[in-house]
Formats: C-alpha cells, sequence, structure tokens
C-alpha cells in the first residue's frame, strides 16, 4: 500500500485540526492516537499519528516522533509532515527543532521548512517574523504562556537557537513570486549550508505556492497551513483523484449520546440548549466525592431513554460552582473523578447500544477515548471549524462508533442538536 502523506502531530488536538485539512482537500486521512503496535490495513491518503510531545522532555518527544516516523515508513508514507502549532508553542531548548532534526536524520535529508502560517486564522509570517493577528508572537498572549512563552517573534533567529543546524529566510519579495522561485531560493540556501527555510507567507496564495515548492522535500515541518497546497502536488503527479469523497465514514447506526464534561462557555450553551430539548443526566462531583455509584445511576436511569432519542451525560457548570468543587476538593482530584465518572458513562453506553457520541472538552475526550480503547479515527464530515465526525478502527466484524470530540470552546450552541444530520443513520 502506498501513503501520500505520513503526519506526525506534537498534540492531539493539532493532529485532528491536520486531519481535518487534509480531507477537506480531498485525501482520505486517519488519525492514530499515539504510536500504533502493528499495521491497520486502511485505504488511505493520509496517515497522521497524534502524539503529546510538544512538552515533553526533548529526549522523550525525540524518541516518540521517531518511532512514529519509523511505523509510518513501515505503513508505505511516501513524504512525511511534522505538524506544530500555529504559534510555533516551543522554547529555546525545543521541541520543535530537536525533533525536526531527528526525523531528519533518519530519513537522511539534510534540508527542510519550518512554517507555521496560517493566515485564515490569523497567524502570518513577515520577513521572518511570526504575527498572531495584528500583533508580533512576542506580544501576544504566547508570552505569557504557563509552558511555553514565546518571547522572540523572530523564527529564523528563534529556531536556531534549538537547532545544530543553520536556519534561512525565504523573503517574501521570492514567496510572492510563485513555486518556481521559492525552488531557485531552496537551492541557494542549500548551497549555503543552510538546513532549515524559514518561508514568510501572508495569504493562501503563498501557502499555495510554498506547497508546491515542497513537493520533492522528503519532510515538511509546520502548522496545519501548509497542508492547502500538498494535494495538488499529489495531483499534479497523478497520485491522487482530482475528485474523490475524502469523508466517507463506514455505517456505524446505534444509539445516540453526548458526554459533557467541559466548563467551557460554548459547551455550557450547548449543554442548555439540549437539555430544553433531550433527557439529561447531570453528574455532582460532590457525590462522587462522597463514593457514589454515580456512574452506575446514570446508566440504570439511561437504559430506556436512550431507545427513544439522544440523551445527555453532562457534569458541565458555571464556573461558581467549578470554584466551589475546586475550593473544596482540589482542581486535580475534582477533575480526576469527573473524567473517570464520564469514562465509566461512556464504556456503560456503548455497551447498551450507543454508535454514535459527542465528547465535549479535550480532556473528558481523552479519559472517554482511552476508556472505550480506541486506537485510532477515520476523519469524516466536519460539524463545525475543527470538530469532524469520526469513526473508530474497529476490529473485522466490530462495528466502529461514529465519535465526535469537540474541544471546549468549539461549536455553536445548537451543536449537539445538529450534529446527527451529518451522519448518516
Ligand atoms: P475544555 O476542552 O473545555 O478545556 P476539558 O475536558 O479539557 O474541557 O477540561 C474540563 C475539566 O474540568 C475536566 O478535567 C473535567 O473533569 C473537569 N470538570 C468538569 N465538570 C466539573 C465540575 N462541575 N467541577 C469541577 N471540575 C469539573
Amino acid at each position: 500500500m502506498t501513503v501520500l502523506l505520513g503526519c506526525i502531530a506534537d498534540d492531539f488536538t493539532g493532529g485532528t485540526d491536520l486531519a481535518g485539512m487534509l480531507v477537506k482537500a480531498g485525501m482520505r486521512t486517519v488519525q492514530m492516537i499515539g504510536v500504533p503496535r502493528g499495521p491497520i490495513g486502511e485505504d488511505v491518503d493520509a496517515l497522521l499519528i497524534a502524539l503529546k510531545s510538544r512538552t515533553s522532555p526533548v529526549e522523550e518527544a525525540i524518541n516518540e516522533s521517531l518511532a512514529a516516523l519509523s511505523w509510518l515508513r513501515e505503513a508505505g508514507c511516501r513524504q512525511f509532515y511534522f505538524k506544530y502549532c500555529s504559534t510555533f508553542d516551543s522554547t529555546p531548548r525545543g521541541n520543535i527543532g530537536p525533533v525536526a532534526e531527528a526525523l531528519m536524520r533518519a530519513l537522511g535529508c539534510d534540508f527542510t521548512i519550518a512554517c507555521p502560517a496560517f493566515p485564515v486564522n490569523g497567524r502570518t509570517l513577515y520577513k521572518g517574523h511570526l504575527f498572531v493577528g495584528d500583533v508580533l508572537l512576542s506580544d501576544s498572549g504566547m508570552s505569557k504562556h504557563p509552558l511555553t512563552p514565546m518571547t522572540d517573534a523572530n523564527l529564523v533567529r528563534f529556531l536556531q537557537t534549538q537547532v545544530e543546524g543553520k536556519v534561512g529566510l525565504v523573503d517574501y519579495e521570492v514567496v510572492r513570486q510563485g513555486a518556481e522561485a521559492i525552488r531557485a531560493r531552496f537551492a541557494r540556501l542549500r548551497a549555503e549550508g543552510c538546513n532549515f527555510a524559514v518561508p514568510d507567507a501572508i495569504g493562501n496564495d503563498d501557502l499555495m505556492a510554498i506547497g508546491e515548492a515542497c513537493a520533492d522535500l522528503p519532510l515538511i515541518t509546520a502548522g496545519s497551513g501548509i497542508a492547502l497546497g500538498l494535494p495538488q502536488n499529489f495531483r499534479g503527479a497523478g497520485l491522487l483523484p482530482d475528485k474523490q469523497v475524502a469523508d466517507a465514514l463506514p455505517p456505524t447506526g446505534g444509539l445516540r449520546a453526548v458526554i459533557a464534561g467541559s466548563c467551557s462557555i460554548a459547551t455550557q450553551g450547548q449543554v442548555a440548549a439540549m437539555r430544553e430539548k433531550h433527557p439529561a443526566f447531570h453528574i455532582d462531583p460532590f457525590e462522587l466525592a462522597q463514593g457514589r455509584d454515580v456512574a452506575g445511576e446514570a446508566l440504570a436511569w439511561a437504559g430506556d431513554r436512550l431507545e427513544k432519542e439522544p440523551v445527555l451525560f453532562y457534569a458541565t457548570a458555571a464556573p461558581e460552582a467549578v470554584q466551589a468543587v475546586q475550593s473544596r476538593l482540589g482542581t486535580e482530584k475534582a477533575g480526576a473523578l469527573v473524567e473517570e465518572a464520564l469514562a465509566a458513562i461512556a464504556r456503560g453506553i456503548v455497551a447498551l447500544g450507543v454508535g454514535q457520541l459527542i465528547v465535549a472538552g479535550g480532556e473528558t475526550a481523552g479519559a472517554v477515548v482511552k476508556a472505550l480503547g480506541v486506537t485510532g479515527l477515520r476523519i469524516g464530515p466536519e460539524i463545525d471549524p475543527g470538530v469532524p465526525w469520526t469513526a473508530t478502527l474497529a476490529k473485522a466484524g466490530d462495528r466502529p462508533l461514529a465519535l465526535a470530540l469537540k474541544s471546549g470552546n468549539f461549536g455553536t450552541p445548537d451543536f449537539f442538536l445538529k450534529a446527527w444530520s451529518k451522519l448518516a443513520a
């Protein structure tokens, strides 16, 4: 099997972001959660492995990324993509530069790009400087990030602190002339001993041109923006059909449920909207702390109701209520108790016949996916920006589960009501 693109993302939601872009651009994509143990035998154009390596110790990030690369090579991928955040989240020690260099060594290549630009999301690069909206990265909120404070917007200079190789700039004056000029500049930078090129990009046309210029690079390192410009290369080479339905999911069927563990504002509105129309079970952290079998009670309550209509299980609460819980139980303990209960409910309702499940909250989704033993997801149609339906990779003979993993603040108020219509029954 030949897979056109093998991607390694340094965190889960970043991975979903890239996978969604590839699907929209016409590439059938499966996202794996961590490095798989063996082959998966899925028919795809792109494979993506989502790691949790953005802020882990450098050595660990390198080792995991190399393991991911070797699995992707084994799976037959022909070009590789290391995806990081569009705000280049890292520290002077790493992990972007060291991981990129380790991947380059493993692939035997000495030149790649580093381009987090994503203009439609307000991430532009000019003269090597990364802008977030109207301000330099270093003047944006990112300079105060607890784990990866970004205080230098000059990515040529900043990446140089992370790598042994040499970093050069592809100035906007070159980028605006198109792919051929960019390729020529790549050649000149290489001749000057550069291993990394940071290309300026202020619009989608620039991403398309840079993508085209990268057709022959074994490795690309970037945010998800560059993904816009890659499918055209595969089409041009006759490797990807001009038109194909890339977001088709296998039929899942089954009952419908929503599990909400996010307390973000968007999720609060979505919970309120669903409670008006459908049965809803509230999970109280204080009851969990008393040792009550709340998950068991929720499942007993849900039985008949699930047969009739979508059912909501939520721990979502307003900030004052969350604060009260956190000050009495401790933030981590409260989070862990709630996640554990929601994960148990997820396992229980799937056993009761739920086949289509929405989970709200990043950490909550992580806990649910782990409890259900999900190893990978085929990416399907988008419900709202950044949130696609997916189908779990199921063992032969097993029915896949349709899963929508919604980051807390994503989605319109009627998300839990409208999402079902995007799925075949
Ligand atoms: P988001 O994507 O909005 O950040 P997460 O699921 O990542 O959502 O994080 C929400 C965290 O809050 C989880 O750890 C969850 O268990 C916890 N939580 C949910 N409801 C409550 C509550 N009522 N009180 C305290 N913590 C809660």
